[in-house]
Parts: structure tokens; C-alpha cells; sequence
């Protein structure tokens, strides 16, 4: 294991971080944390040989991230021993190892260490009070300069507590509310404010954490049209709901969780101002394009939808409606819709519609004789939809069609 290679090494080996805490909570973390204090890297090499993995080690950091066979993932780092060489051959001075590592994370719950070298291994290494915050469910900072530091640390404080349901602690607290007062948040870059509210997206329950951003007035600091109005809030629980049905569907392709929510964030906001959204966040070109052609495909198709009644219109024109858009897209309009038949159809769209096939090809109209071009699209898309209809079942059917 890896606590016996670290005792044949010579070097402590700890469990940090989200791992040790979620032990102590009682929670599933398939993300292993260790620390090594000696070499990160080469302790990783050696320890992927052993157990068979592959190795990706950033030397500039002294990371390294050890890929194991059945795909889990091990990441090492080194406890940065940083000696004072003093001069006139005076002694080297180890300043640091795990406590310095330590007392660099963001809360006490995720500062704590489990020992794994044989002899001690299980051993909690707790400087920080960690396990009492656990056990009072508090989240709390480990120094009064760190959300100066680092800002984006009051995003993780809010996700952390509603994700545990946790408080976040009195002193903690007024430190968040000095750190907006200097307005350290309208400073963070939008790629950091992205990339934390991308992390808060992919959370059991957004909700809950925008609901306390608001509350803070972070949602405004970042961005004033950012601000959360009732209808945002009543859309951003309708797109809780529809992305959790979906999730238990396990259908395909997977929803990119930020790409639905930041959706209803931004519904409502115009669309001569929603560039100033995206260039806050630092969206790329390509991302930038595509969230304002979804947000007018989602118009696009929200006109269209109003004329459309179950059992009068056809579900082939359902589907060609619904056919163009992104799956992030159509669960947007699966949770807009106040109607109960739209939304019962967008779901069978999903469920079933989508992924109808026809069984016949280009082939087989070249084999029937019919000119190559343009034509074929069309006849195939008929054929799709009297498919979709029910007009036609075998393929035998499809075939007498197509020359129709
Ligand atoms: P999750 O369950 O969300 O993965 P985690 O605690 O494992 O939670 P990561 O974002 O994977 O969180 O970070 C791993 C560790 O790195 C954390 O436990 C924390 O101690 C530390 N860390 C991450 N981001 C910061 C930060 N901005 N400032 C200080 N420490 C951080």
C-alpha cells in the first residue's frame, strides 16, 4: 500500500482534505488526497509501478497524479519542506512539512490528515481544531487574511455549508462580509468566478447556494444583472427538478450542469445586454456563441411550442421543433413550460422520440434508382416523419414510400 512504500521510503505519507473530512462525515469520496513529506513525484512513480497505474507529475508544483488500472485517481503532493539556507555553512532549517500544508487549505474541515504509514497508520493529524468543526458543523477559515487571499474561498465557504448543511461560523462569517465590503469580489477574475460557480453547478442543490449568494450580495458583486429575481428563483427550481428526472434516466449525452443553469441565471436579461454577462465570466468566443444561439433557439422554439396541441398537431412536428436544440436547451424548456402536455411531450421526446431511426439509407434509394442530391435529404426527413407519426412501421413500408 501506500503507506508501506512511504515507510520503505523513509517519508510520513497523509489522507488529506475532502477525503479525511468525508470519513468523519461519513460520506462516499473516491477522490484520494495524499501528501507525502519527502518527493510527491517520486514517491507517485513508484508507487504506479508497483500497483500498476499511470503517472502524470507536474514538476513545477511537485504534483503528481497516479491513474490506477481501474481508473481511480490518487493525487500526491509534496509537503513543500522549504529550508533557509543560512549563510557561512550554518545548519539547512526545515520551516515546514504537513502543518505548513495544512495551514495553506481554505476551512479547518478540510484541514485535516490521516496518517497511513504502518505503525501509524489511522492516526488523525488535527492542528486546527478540524474535528470539532466537523462535529459542530461549522465551516470556519484558518487564518483572518484568507478570504484576501483568496476570494473565490467565500464561493467554496457557501458550498461547502449547504452542501453538509453546515453553518458557516460567526467570525468566518463577518470576514466574508469585510472581504465584500472592500469589494475584493468585483476584482476576481471571471475565469476564477466561473470556474467556482461551474463547481456550485454541479451540486446536489444550486439552488440553495445562489439563494445565499443573493442573500451576501454576491450575485450582484459579481455582476449587477447577475442579481436574482423571483422568476430566476422559480426557474432555477424547475431546472432542479427536470435536471434530477433526467439524471435518474440515465439517458444520453450527459447534461453539462452549468451550461442548464446558467440558463435560468441569466433569464430575463436582455439580449442586447447579455454580452456583459458573458465577458464578466470570461467566456470564450465559442462558448459565448453558443450560449447566446441556445438562449435564441430557446426563444425560437418557446413561440412555437404555444401553437402546438396535443393530439391536433402532429409529433413529427414536435420533434422537428425540438430536433436542433442542445439537451441543456430542451430541459430549459421542458421546466419554462407551464403546461402540463408540453411538458409531458418534451419528455417523451426525450425519453423515446429522439432517438428514432429510420431503416432506410442513401443506399437504398441509389438501389430504387432515384438521382443522387439534395432530394435525398428531403425524402429521408419525410420518411422520419411519417415514421415519428406512425405511417409507416417496416422497412418494407419505408421503402414503398420513398418512391412515392
Ligand atoms: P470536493 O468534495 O468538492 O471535491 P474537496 O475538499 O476535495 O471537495 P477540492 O476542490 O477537490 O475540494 O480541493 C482539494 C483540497 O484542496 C481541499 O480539501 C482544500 O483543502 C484545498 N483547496 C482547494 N481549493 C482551495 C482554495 N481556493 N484555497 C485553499 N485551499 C483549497
Amino acid at each position: 500500500s501506500a503507506g508501506d512504500l512511504g515507510h520503505k521510503l523513509g517519508w510520513e505519507v497523509y489522507a488529506v482534505g475532502g477525503f479525511v473530512r468525508d470519513i468523519l462525515l461519513g460520506r462516499p469520496n473516491f477522490d484520494l488526497d495524499l501528501v507525502v513529506e519527502g518527493d510527491g513525484i517520486e514517491f507517485a512513480r513508484k508507487f504506479a509501478s508497483l500497483s500498476g497505474g499511470r503517472v502524470k507529475a507536474h514538476s513545477k508544483f511537485k504534483t503528481a497524479v497516479v491513474i490506477l488500472d481501474d481508473g481511480q485517481r490518487v493525487d500526491v503532493a509534496t509537503a513543500r519542506l522549504e529550508y533557509y539556507e543560512y549563510p557561512a555553512a550554518l545548519p539547512t532549517v526545515e520551516l515546514s512539512s504537513i502543518k505548513m500544508d495544512l495551514y495553506r487549505r481554505d476551512f479547518t474541515v478540510n484541514a485535516l490528515a490521516l496518517r497511513i504509514n504502518p505503525g501509524r497508520f489511522g492516526q488523525l493529524v488535527d492542528f486546527f481544531g478540524a474535528e470539532r468543526d466537523i462535529r459542530n458543523r461549522t465551516i470556519r477559515v484558518l487564518h483572518s487574511l484568507s478570504f484576501v487571499e483568496d476570494p473565490t474561498r467565500i464561493l467554496r465557504a457557501i458550498r461547502f455549508e449547504r452542501r453538509f448543511d453546515f453553518q458557516i461560523g460567526g467570525q468566518t462569517m463577518r470576514l466574508i462580509k469585510n472581504a465584500l465590503n472592500l469589494e475584493l469580489f468585483s476584482k476576481l477574475s471571471g475565469t476564477r468566478v466561473m470556474h467556482e460557480l461551474q463547481w456550485i453547478m454541479n451540486e446536489e442543490d444550486p439552488l440553495a447556494c445562489f439563494i445565499r449568494m443573493q442573500e451576501l450580495g454576491i450575485m450582484a458583486a459579481i455582476h449587477p444583472l447577475l442579481k436574482l429575481t423571483k422568476d430566476k428563483v422559480q426557474i432555477l427550481t424547475e431546472l432542479g427538478k427536470v435536471h434530477n428526472w433526467y439524471k435518474l434516466l440515465y439517458l444520453e449525452p450527459e447534461i453539462t450542469s452549468w451550461k442548464l443553469y446558467i440558463l435560468g441565471m441569466t433569464m430575463g436579461i436582455k439580449r442586447e445586454d447579455i454580452g456583459q454577462v458573458t465577458t464578466r465570466l470570461h467566456f470564450t468566443r465559442k462558448e459565448e456563441k453558443d450560449f447566446k444561439q441556445l438562449r435564441d433557439m430557446i426563444g425560437d422554439a418557446l413561440m412555437k411550442l404555444m401553437g402546438w396541441r396535443e393530439g391536433k398537431s402532429k409529433l413529427s412536428r414536435l420533434y422537428s421543433i425540438l430536433h436542433p436544440i442542445p439537451v441543456e436547451g430542451i430541459l430549459f424548456l421542458m421546466a419554462r413550460s407551464r403546461k402540463e402536455h408540453i411538458r409531458r411531450n418534451i419528455s417523451q421526446y426525450l425519453a423515446r422520440l429522439r432517438y428514432v431511426k429510420i431503416d432506410v439509407d442513401g443506399k437504398d434509394l441509389l438501389n430504387l434508382g432515384i438521382e443522387p442530391g439534395p432530394i435525398y435529404t428531403i425524402i429521408l426527413d419525410r420518411l422520419m416523419r411519417a415514421k415519428i407519426d406512425g405511417h409507416v412501421e417496416t422497412r418494407e413500408e419505408q421503402l414503398e414510400m420513398a418512391i412515392k
